[in-house]
């Protein structure tokens, strides 16, 4: 999502809160912060890569690296495992999804289920902790109609 900032031309959401982190934003950085404020899915490195350099010729693999590391260590970008050993970025958000990804075709369905974020709970109240945080991926193929 892009959002209108009054005098500083358009400024994606990454690049605010990369500002409102008092990160330094280069040119590069900005176009990368787009590339992912704008991603409705869960792109790899070479794929934000990709886009940005679409956009900019001259950004390196390198730099989008460095720029998606230090994105993630601002707790900016949130890192994704979906078990094919590439590494997927998403914005990092207040509001918590899983995902459930389907193993044939590689699409990723993000969905929320309180039953199952209750149980999470009750399972850390169990063994004498808050729950301040969780992971969790289900792996799935269609089911097939005729079963
Ligand atoms: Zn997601």
């Amino acid at each position: 999502m892009t959002v209108p900032v009054a005098g500083l031309g358009m400024v994606s959401r990454i690049e605010q809160l990369c500002i409102d982190k008092g990160m330094k934003m280069t040119e590069q950085r900005r176009t990368i912060a787009k590339v992912l404020s704008d991603a409705a899915d869960h792109p790899d490195v070479e794929e934000v890569y990709r886009r940005a350099s679409a956009a900019d010729p001259r950004i390196s693999i390198a730099t989008v690296y460095r720029t998606v590391r230090l994105f993630e260590e601002a707790n900016i970008l949130e890192r994704l495992d979906f078990g094919d050993g590439r590494a997927r970025y998403e914005e990092a958000s207040d509001d918590h999804h899983d995902h459930l990804i389907d193993m044939q075709s590689g699409k990723v369905i993000e969905f929320h289920n309180e039953e199952i974020e209750k149980l999470q709970r009750a399972i850390a109240r169990q063994y004498g902790y808050k729950l301040v945080g969780h992971r969790l991926e289900l792996y799935g193929v269609p089911l097939d109609d005729e079963e």
